[in-house]
């Protein structure tokens, strides 16, 4: 199996430098299962080639005692085509470059610059649609060329293996990490056994960019080779950062708030306020964002004018609390179909978060810190663009009124604040404004001559 890495600015050479490879010679390095040979094809100041050979000999790797998940032998495919091999070589042979460090030209490894790798041969298990799921939210253009199974007898169809070229401008290590972890990804096979460093492994060469990549899922449960327990393990570190806290502590602190809230009984007419909301709007399809132990989506199920209602949270056991008291086990088949829970964070875009008419953002916008609400907004405004968006949150002149409340303090330790009304007003405003959003006000629970009501609602509606 081949790979070509190619640089096409000039000095084209400085591809030599990245790599730490000379252009001019042709080296060879012993693998645990083969040999890799790195030589220039072509090196001018407009254009370097640098191509990585892998020689797998399959004979050695069954006498090694490498072992498949579906052991062919000595006939397999592992010798030309580019698998999990091809990882382990990058990292054995490019493996300073794959770091970014490049002593001779310190700057070279944080530039980007207009790449272009190609892989000869990959298989693709899912074909084109899979390659270009995973590398095109990367910015890279694709062009992929699949090849029939047996060149002499066309009728037999298509293959499974492609020549893949990519394209961007990145840089050169964001490139050889996203080969590293994506070329197994699109094979089904790895050639050695997956265990908990695995994990490690994906989430070291994930970072900065595998939380935030919209078929992260699809990523991890290949990489891991569908193995549940480490795949459920991986995401939820992906995510771990935007965990906002162990979870009995979550629970905790919940009831903490409700204590400060029972007595207006304030959770269910915040939920009755954002149900008429979204009745109001005509909206079919609603997300519940942060649903938290599921409430609103049980309010929702009971109104079939809702055909589909989304519940999602970055909280894990959230999601699982709102399986079992929704019990959806047990519901009826009519029911289950109208209803979904995913884990996901609303700092991230989320292509699972397009399309829908409306999106409830219940006593969520409060736990976001100041970094994190800014994404949000990108997410859920700029990206997901539903056609209404209902947020609620806290009144703080309100809290005066609480009593066992002390005096500045927040109903809840895990708030990151509480709005004024003028400051709902004026965040609201903002964000309508940016994303081409109208935007109105709504009192929610009893509300006081001064100091307003204890819940403040804001209603987005796309212009
Ligand atoms: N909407 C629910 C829960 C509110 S508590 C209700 O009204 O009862 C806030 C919820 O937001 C928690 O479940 C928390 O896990 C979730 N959350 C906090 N930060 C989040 C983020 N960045 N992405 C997704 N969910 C988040």
């Amino acid at each position: 199996m081949l790979l070509t890495l190619t640089l096409t600015r000039p000095p084209a050479t400085d591809l030599g430098y990245l790599l730490h490879k000379h252009p001019e010679r042709v080296q060879r390095f012993e693998l645990p299962f083969g040999a890799a040979h790195v030589f220039y094809p072509e090196a001018t100041e407009e254009r370097t080639t640098a191509a990585l050979l892998l020689d797998v000999d399959p004979v050695g790797l069954v006498r090694r005692g490498v072992r498949f998940a579906r052991l062919d032998q000595y006939v397999n495919d592992r010798p030309y085509v580019a698998s999990s091999f091809l990882s382990v070589a990058l990292s054995r042979v490019l493996g300073t470059a794959l770091a970014g460090t490049c002593n001779a030209r310190p700057e070279l490894p944080d530039a980007l610059l207009p790449l272009e790798a190609r892989l000869a041969v990959v298989p693709i298990a899912g074909g084109e649609e899979i390659a270009r799921r995973v590398f095109e939210p990367l910015g890279y253009r694709l062009d992929l060329v699949q090849h029939p199974l047996d060149e002499q007898f066309p009728e037999w169809g298509a293959g499974r293996y492609f020549t893949l070229r990519l394209r961007g401008e990145v840089r050169l290590r964001d490139l050889l990490t996203h080969l590293y972890v994506l070329v197994p990804v699109l094979d089904a096979q790895k050639h050695y056994w997956i265990g908990r460093d695995e994990v490690d492994k994906l989430l070291a060469r994930g970072e900065g960019w595998l939380g935030s990549h919209p078929h992260r899922e699809l990523i991890v449960n290949r990489y891991l080779k569908h193995q549940r327990p480490l795949a459920r393990e991986a995401l939820e570190q992906l995510l771990a950062d935007e965990e906002p806290a162990p979870d009995e502590e979550l629970e905790e602190r919940a009831a903490e708030e409700e204590a400060v809230e029972e007595p207006m009984r304030l959770n269910e007419k915040r939920h009755g306020a954002v149900v008429a909301a979204l009745r109001a709007a005509g909206a079919r399809s609603v997300l519940d964002l942060g649903c938290g132990n599921g409430k609103l989506l049980r309010a929702l199920l009971e109104d079939p004018r809702f055909e589909r209602v989304v519940g999602v949270d970055v909280s894990h056991a959230a999601l699982q609390t709102a399986h079992d008291r929704l019990r959806l086990d047990r519901m009826p088949p009519r029911r289950r179909e109208r209803i979904e829970l995913f884990q996901t964070a609303l700092t991230y875009r989320d292509r699972r978060l397009e399309g829908f008419d409306a999106a409830a953002l219940v006593e969520v916008v409060e736990h976001l810190d100041a970094p994190r609400l800014r994404s949000f907004e990108r997410v859920v405004f700029g990206h997901a663009r539903p056609k209404t968006v209902v947020v609620t949150t806290p009144n703080r002149e309100y809290n005066a009124k609480f009593e066992g409340l002390p005096a500045g303090e927040l109903r809840h330790r895990d708030h990151r604040f509480e709005w004024t009304r003028a400051e709902l007003e004026a965040w609201a405003g903002a964000v309508a404004g940016a994303h081409g959003y109208g935007v109105r006000f709504v009192p929610v629970g009893p509300e006081d001559a001064e100091l307003g009501p204890p819940t403040q609602m804001a209603v987005f509606d796309r212009a």
